[in-house]
């Protein structure tokens, strides 16, 4: 089948309705990882496939604060029942309460009751907000993460902590009440207060009252840590072909009620998408297997994937649907697809765009759903997710994400009326034929045209940046960019090609290399390169994506650096800085590299502060 009579198959199959109703079903639960509401919607999950006969099996991984995978430590398992807030002076009223807003109580938050004056320090993220308060038997109020407020306000005394929203989240509503995790390693809990999140408009009316009067506030949770188990769900079709290996397709499961666009949506896709290959593999089976995970995000997803190391030496590529219902009337667009970084080179890559064209023109709209035409985006690799784990070594899998912006993402009101079941259909579409793109493709000799296209495009970018340094980095510039491009069509070969396929194959070659040669005949002449060769090649020392506490041993000053230089697309820039020491690569090249992934130009000073403040953190060697 060639790729148009894929989707138009996927098309008559595929239901965004059907995902919406699934998608309302899973943001029924509290779906924090390893607690009843992750378990149930679990076991929707699970029910539903089994309906669809497609085998499933359910993995266990510890949730006790202290396993660790590698700089990974696991949360602890945790259960919550309830909890209320209550301004008990100067006059009583209830502030807000966890049946109404489950996101109001921050995961992992201890149980137990307080009572105590408020005490407001800001952000509450640093010691020196503490420094001219004395919180000792008082309630802190701040607009920092609640994961550090509640250490720091914890170990001074306090006896519980407010987070609300800053001025950015609190932007798209003063309602909304943000979800906050604590992720308390074992040795931390005893030193946890219980920790509420409350709306800006509730926030502001305490700040007001605090400016005239002591306000005092009580605050009970019932909540308790357990030795409930992480579980990650997988479920696969089997490829005809052991030798076109197997795509991958995950989505996280976890997150407070309702969580509905994240991530309730691209589970939901993914049951759809189970569904649908399913039954065509009953009348076709693919060449390529099928693997689908549902996952508690990151931490079930890395201790899973360390134990299938062989198993994931066999997937070719992955795609991780993160965020993927928003109604364009309500939320807005575009669809963002996010690129595999280029040093885990695909053909994938190339047909993204060729793809979401396609799904664009068979204009679907689902009943009640968005009628817009879709609009989406082919956008630089981001950080945030999944796909970081199998991008990671030891795995090293070209690994894509589909996502949205939502001013609303974790907080109360990511609610199910914000998802489009036209939204949903598109994404759908897109993953089933991205998941039997080795059975549409592989013999498809515009497979070159479409890399051409590509790599053409990725020259034009390389020579635009070129300009803008010394001769010596442009060319090399374009140098880094044809390794790339003859790289990402070799994999081609992967496809199990037939001879005519595999003679076009060196033919790219000489075409990328024209290309190559074109754009250089605009640079200045090179002149000698022999500096770089002593130059140092760092290598990384930990596998597994950075974890977010990476800036925990950094000066402010550094941290600061690391935010402002290296955490563009949500960490992806020092994610890919990373992945590049592999002791092959000097600053500069990698520098060179990073910019062709993100698309402006990375000095490589930044990289080379990078590698020092990486090394500190003992990720690089
Ligand atoms: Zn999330």
């Amino acid at each position: 089948m060639r790729l148009e009579e894929t989707l138009s198959a996927l098309s008559a199959k595929v239901s965004g309705t059907r995902a919406k109703d699934v998608a309302a079903e899973i943001a029924r639960f509290h779906r924090t990882q390893a607690s009843p509401g992750y378990d149930e919607a679990l076991d929707v999950v699970r029910e539903r496939l089994a309906g669809f006969r497609v085998a499933t099996r359910v993995h266990e991984f510890p949730a006790d604060g202290r396993s660790k995978t590698y700089a990974w430590t696991s949360p602890p398992a945790w259960t919550v029942r309830g909890g209320v807030l209550a301004q008990t002076a100067p006059d009583e009223k209830r502030l807000v309460s966890f049946d109404e807003i489950p996101t109001c109580v921050a995961a992992h938050s201890p149980g137990g009751a307080f009572e105590g004056d408020l005490a407001h320090v800001g952000k509450g993220d640093t010691d020196a907000d503490y420094a001219a308060t004395d919180v000792r038997g008082r309630v802190v109020l701040a607009c920092g993460r609640a994961s550090e407020v509640t250490k720091r306000a914890g170990r001074r005394g306090a006896v519980g902590v407010v987070v609300y929203p800053n001025d950015e989240r609190s932007a798209a509503s003063h309602d909304l009440v943000e979800y906050h995790g604590i992720f308390p390693t074992a040795e931390e809990i005893p030193h946890l207060v219980p920790a509420f999140s409350v709306s800006r408009r509730t926030a502001d009316a305490l700040l007001r009252r605090l400016s005239r009067d002591t306000v005092r506030l009580r605050g009970e949770i019932d909540a308790e840590y357990t030795d409930r188990p992480l579980r990650v769900l997988e479920a696969w079709i089997d490829g005809s072909d052991p030798a076109a290996g197997e795509v991958l397709l995950v989505a996280h499961l976890c997150h407070p009620r309702p969580s509905a666009n994240d991530n309730a949506t691209g589970s939901a896709v993914l049951v759809e998408g189970a569904r649908v290959l399913r039954g065509m593999a009953n009348l076709l089976p693919p060449p390529a297997g099928i693997r689908f995970l549902w996952v508690p995000e990151f931490y079930g997803t890395l201790p899973w994937a360390a134990a299938h190391t062989r198993e994931l030496g066999r997937v070719r590529y992955s795609l991780n649907l993160d965020m993927v219902g928003q109604s364009p009337e309500r939320i807005g667009e575009p669809l963002r697809v996010f690129r595999a970084p280029n040093h885990l080179p695909t053909y994938v890559h190339a047909l993204v765009e060729p793809l979401l064209t396609m799904v664009a023109s068979l204009s679907l709209a689902a009943p009640g759903g968005s009628r817009r035409p879709l609009h989406w985006c082919y956008d630089a690799p981001s950080g945030g997710s999944d796909h970081l784990v199998f991008a990671a070594p030891p795995h090293r899998i070209p690994s894509f994400m589909v996502g949205h912006d939502d001013p609303y993402w974790h907080t109360s009101y990511d609610t199910i009326e914000n998802v489009d079941p036209t939204r949903l259909e598109h994404v759908g579409l897109l993953a089933c034929a991205l998941a039997l793109l080795p059975q549409s493709v592989t013999n498809d000799h515009r497979l070159f045209g479409w890399l051409l296209t590509y790599g053409a495009r990725e020259f034009a970018r390389a020579s635009a940046l070129a300009q803008d340094v010394d001769p010596e980095s442009g060319h090399e510039l374009l140098d880094i960019a044809f390794s790339i491009e003859s790289n990402r069509a070799r994999t081609v070969a992967t496809l199990g090609i037939d001879e005519r396929m595999a003679e076009l194959l060196p033919r790219h070659e000489v075409a990328l290399r024209g290309l190559r040669d074109h754009f250089a005949a605009f640079l200045p002449p090179a002149g000698q390169r022999t500096a770089r060769a002593h130059a140092e090649r760092p290598t990384r020392r930990v596998d597994g994506p950075l974890v977010y506490a990476v800036t925990d041993s950094f000066t402010e000053e550094e941290a600061r650096f690391f935010k402002d230089k290296l955490s563009a697309n949500h960490r992806a820039l020092a994610e890919g800085l990373l992945s590049l020491c592999d002791g092959q690569r000097t600053a500069a090249q990698i520098a060179l590299q990073l910019s062709l992934d993100i698309g402006h130009l990375i000095p490589a000073e930044d990289v080379e502060a990078g590698i020092a403040l990486l090394r500190k953190a003992g990720y690089v060697a």
